[in-house]
């Protein structure tokens, strides 16, 4: 399989999060309103999948996930009269889903549509909104939308510039829906797939560099082939590495579709095709989410600029003592860690709204345990801890066809211009 550029086709799921707790909104009306939407939303596109979040008496939360929309629908409809009614669990509901994400991002690339439905403000503190928000701004580089519609008559709310800060973050609206009759007419304004509005979003979705340990958590590390795996680079398609032509640079594969790569060949793959930083991204086959070692990657990308390649260049001012070079790494890290609220400001309602600071922590470590998937592989050596031989030539990908191409201006396979 030659790998190309083009990202494989995304699908999408959406998630309702029912955070309801008067009864200004009747059963009946909501699921009539979610039959229009899912009925709209198949003429657009029939493939998407439905997931369910809300709160039950006593604050244990219920979620599903990846079903198909009548199956949502009925479960709303059985289960509303067992929704807690006395508070909001906003804060909650986000967190649960959110964190789904992010398990989900680690294997499958694909669009989340969070649908908010809420009738009343959350009593939660300041500390929860800001745990919430530096969530959201990871979660929306995976393509992530937040629509909240906001269900009730009155003309202000407490929170009404929270849920404005977390959905204009990532490209949804907060709709304010005064007539409950009306709710189908703001489900519907949401059909359309959010992809379709990347063509006119300002600037791609940026991921923050202070967020590195937690995208290095996310990701897995490449793994040591089995004997039964081909002992061929799926990129290269060789068994030598065609870079630097020596022996010592042996295959490591992704734990997810046994995809093999020479070091050479998947270095000049991140840095063309990564999540925002040069040493993490989606596998070339499968798409779940990788990561190789960030010196090496540095290193090969000063040497695609001719650059002479300092490893620890720009870090000479930490005030660090550090007798190992894994020494040094850990200090950098607990440097990363270290909490420190930081604030920032975000701008709400487009070019003329108004500008407020929040608190944005930069506390890497976040509250949110994501499951291993490849556990049973842990025992095999890491592709981070290697040192690929540094002699290497000339060598590009093909952007169009993914070939790797050798001392020539021509791909050989597809004969673009490389
Ligand atoms: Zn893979
Ligand atoms: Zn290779
Ligand atoms: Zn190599
Ligand atoms: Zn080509």
């Amino acid at each position: 399989m030659v790998p190309t550029n083009t990202p494989p086709y995304k699908s999408e799921e959406i998630i309702f999060f029912i955070d309801l707790s008067t009864d200004f909104l009747k059963r009946k009306t909501l699921i009539k309103a979610l039959e229009s939407f899912v009925k709209e939303k198949e003429k657009v596109s029939g493939n998407s999948k439905y997931g369910l979040v809300f709160f039950k008496e006593g604050k244990d939360i219920f979620s599903i996930y990846q079903k198909d929309p009548e199956f949502i629908i009925d479960l709303i409809d059985d289960s509303w009269d067992e929704r807690d009614i006395n508070n909001s669990y906003f804060e909650n509901g986000l967190y649960e889903i959110l964190a789904r994400v992010f398990k989900k991002s680690r294997t499958i690339n694909k669009t989340y549509r969070i649908v908010v439905l809420s009738d009343t403000v959350s009593s939660l503190s300041e500390e929860y909104h800001t745990a919430l928000y530096n969530l959201v701004i990871k979660a929306k580089n995976f393509s992530t939308f937040i629509d909240i519609i906001r269900i009730g008559e009155k003309k202000f709310y407490e929170d009404d510039v929270r849920l404005k800060i977390i959905t204009s973050e990532t490209y949804g609206g907060t709709l304010y829906c005064k007539n409950a009759k009306q709710l189908d007419t703001y489900l519907n304004s949401l059909v359309k797939s959010k992809d379709d509005y990347n063509i006119i979003q300002p600037k791609p979705p940026q991921i923050l560099q202070e967020d590195i340990t937690f995208y290095e958590k996310l990701a897995a590390d490449l793994i040591s082939l089995s004997e039964n795996d081909k002992k061929v680079g799926i990129l290269c398609e060789q068994e030598l590495c065609p870079i630097c032509e020596a022996y010592s640079d042996v295959l490591y594969k992704c734990y997810n579709c046994n995809a093999s790569f020479h070091s050479c060949c998947i270095a000049e793959y991140s840095i063309t095709n990564n999540i925002g930083f040069s040493h993490i991204f989606r596998c070339p086959q499968c798409s779940a989410l990788l990561k190789i070692d960030k010196d090496f990657v540095d290193m090969v990308e000063a040497d695609q600029k001719g650059e002479d390649y300092q490893i620890f260049s720009g870090e000479e001012d930490l005030e660090i003592e550090a007798e190992t070079r894994e020494e040094y790494q850990e200090a950098i890290v607990e440097r990363q860690e270290v909490h420190t609220p930081t604030q920032k400001k975000v701008k709400i309602g487009g070019f003329f709204g108004s500008e407020v600071t929040i608190n944005a922590s930069s506390n890497s470590k976040g509250n949110i345990s994501i499951n291993s998937s490849n556990k049973k592989e842990t025992d095999k050596i890491s592709i981070s801890k290697l040192k690929p031989p540094k002699k290497r030539k000339k060598i590009t990908l093909c952007s169009i066809c993914g070939t790797s191409v050798k001392n020539s201006s021509i791909c050989p396979v597809c004969g673009s211009k490389v």
